[in-house]
This record gives C-alpha cells, structure tokens and sequence, in this order.
C-alpha cells in the first residue's frame, strides 16, 4: 500500500468514525452531557477538504495537530498557512504535533526542547494563537517526555 492510499483510508476511516459518532449521538438524547474531541493529525490537505465541509455542515469544531515544517515547507498534500488560517477562522482550535514530527523519544534534550517548545512558540507566532495542546508524533512518548510537555 503506498503514501497516498493509506493517506486515503485514514481519511476514510475518519469520516467513517465521525458518521457513527453523528448516529449515536441522534440515539442516546438521554446522554446529552457526553462529551467527544475531534482531532486530526499531521496537517493533511484532505482534512481541508473533506472533513471540515463535514464538521461545518454538523456545526462542531476539532483540533488539528500540525507540524510546523509541513506549512513551512509545504506541498501539495498537506495544509498551508492561508488552509490554517481558515481553520482558525471557522473555530477550530490548532494544537502542536512538534517541528519535524520525530520519535520523541529518541532524540537529545535539546532537540526535545526545539520539537515542544519552538514548534508552540512558532504556531502562537505565526497564527497570533495561543496553543494549549500537544500531540505526540507517533504517539511516542515516555515518563520523560511526557513530564516536559505537560511543564511547558
Ligand atoms: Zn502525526
């Protein structure tokens, strides 16, 4: 299975996941105060495409894990600043997933120091937002890792 079909099937999923969640919720009236977060990672331009027409239609809002080398240096598959922007403008909220999308746990502290706290600063910066949530890359972490993210 190459990049983009997997790219693909995870945007299916996603949708498929977020259509179960819209029935279930039509169901259970009763369950009024469950609650659900909606988040997409990695920045991918489908997720423009075709889950924020989706969320719009349904009137919620997600939050979209970005790392900043993919709108800094771009492609054709993955988010730009002016798709953030639009993000931001709809009131999606935006949360860090580093600079480079490493294993966190395999890196020096001062690359972890760069990959948390440069890769906020640089969203707050760049977006004029204050970004409150971090996403770890691959879902990699340890005791150590978690312990600085949750101090800065
Ligand atoms: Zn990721």
């Amino acid at each position: 299975m190459n990049y983009k079909k997997i790219i693909f099937v995870f945007i299916a999923l996603s949708i498929i996941s977020f259509f179960i969640f819209i029935v279930t919720s039509n169901k259970n009236n009763s369950e009024s105060n469950s609650c659900l977060s909606l988040t997409f990672d990695d920045g991918y331009k489908n997720h423009y495409e075709t889950v924020v027409p989706l969320l719009k239609k349904y009137n919620f809002t997600a939050t979209f894990f970005i790392p900043t080398n993919h709108y800094k240096f771009g492609s054709d598959w993955l988010l730009n600043k002016s798709d953030i922007e639009e993000l931001i403008f709809l009131g999606h909220e935006i949360g860090s997933h580093s600079i480079s999308h490493p294993y966190l746990t395999n890196i020096s502290y001062d690359e972890l120091y760069k990959e948390v706290v440069i890769s906020k600063k640089t969203l707050d910066e760049d977006f004029n937002i204050s970004v409150k949530s971090f996403a770890f890359p691959y879902s990699d972490y340890n005791k150590d890792v978690l312990n600085f993210v949750n101090k800065n």
